[in-house]
């Protein structure tokens, strides 16, 4: 199964996209994931994708576009995949899907979690990432067992530089410009599924459950 989530910034495409994965045994593949990796370690592509990131704005295609299609090629992704931040222009959309039919292959189903630009700015400010394994919490509705102390592997968590106000504003209005018209593209392709991010976690999986099944 090949799925792919769509959403703003925020609207709690990781956090579903980690539930999505583990139950059905399938990568969760975050572009943000892997270009945060990159920053921390200190590697080139980090280096320049940071500059877009801090401002709230998308990392060039070909610079992402090679990443995915690297990523998606390898062996634990052959009984597919949940992409998290992947689409997020039309271009990339239409490489993807070159890309899957030279394989004879597709993207089953895209996810939209829908969230109101009112909600995105609060969950923002209050979410707290890892950057050692990308798990992500909210300070107040879904916190760690330890405050500040990543549940999962113990690393210290973060307010990502690109999640105060101002950047958020900026990553929305880059959203609303460059990634919701990918809402149109898979309508177009009947393989749309929309489901009300605003709901408590287990709701919104829920929801997402009962489309797969
Ligand atoms: P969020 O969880 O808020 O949606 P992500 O972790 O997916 O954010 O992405 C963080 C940043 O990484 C984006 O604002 C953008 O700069 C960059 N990025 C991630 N995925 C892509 C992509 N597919 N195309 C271009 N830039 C991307
Ligand atoms: P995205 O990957 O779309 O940027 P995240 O999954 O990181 O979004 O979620 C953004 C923030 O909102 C995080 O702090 C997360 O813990 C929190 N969050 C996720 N889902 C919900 C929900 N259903 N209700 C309230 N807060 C949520
Ligand atoms: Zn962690």
């Amino acid at each position: 199964m090949k799925i792919i989530m769509l959403g703003a910034p925020g609207a709690g495409k990781g956090t579903q996209a980690k539930m999505i994965a583990e139950k059905y045994a399938i990568p969760h593949i975050s572009t943000g994931d892997i270009f945060r990796a990159n920053i921390k370690e200190g590697t080139k592509l980090g280096e320049e994708a940071k500059q877009y990131m801090d401002q709230g704005l998308l990392v060039p295609d070909e610079l992402t576009v090679k990443i995915l299609l690297d990523r998606v090629a390898k062996e634990d992704c052959r009984n597919g995949y949940v992409l998290d931040g992947f689409p997020r222009t039309i271009p990339q959309a239409e490489v993807l899907d070159q890309a899957l039919n030279g394989l004879g292959d597709k993207i089953d189903y895209a996810i939209d979690v829908n969230v109101p630009d009112e909600n995105i700015i609060k969950r923002m400010s209050g979410r707290r990432a890892c950057l050692s394994c990308g798990a992500t919490y909210h300070v107040e509705h879904i916190p760690p067992q330890k405050e500040g102390i990543c549940d999962t592997c113990g690393e210290k968590l973060v307010l990502r530089d690109d999640d105060k106000p101002e950047t958020v504003q900026n990553r929305l209005h880059v959203y609303h410009e460059q990634t919701q018209p990918l809402i149109d593209f898979y309508t177009q392709k009947g393989i749309l599924k929309a489901v009300d991010g605003t709901k408590d976690m287990e709701a919104v999986f829920h929801s997402i459950v009962s489309i797969l099944e």
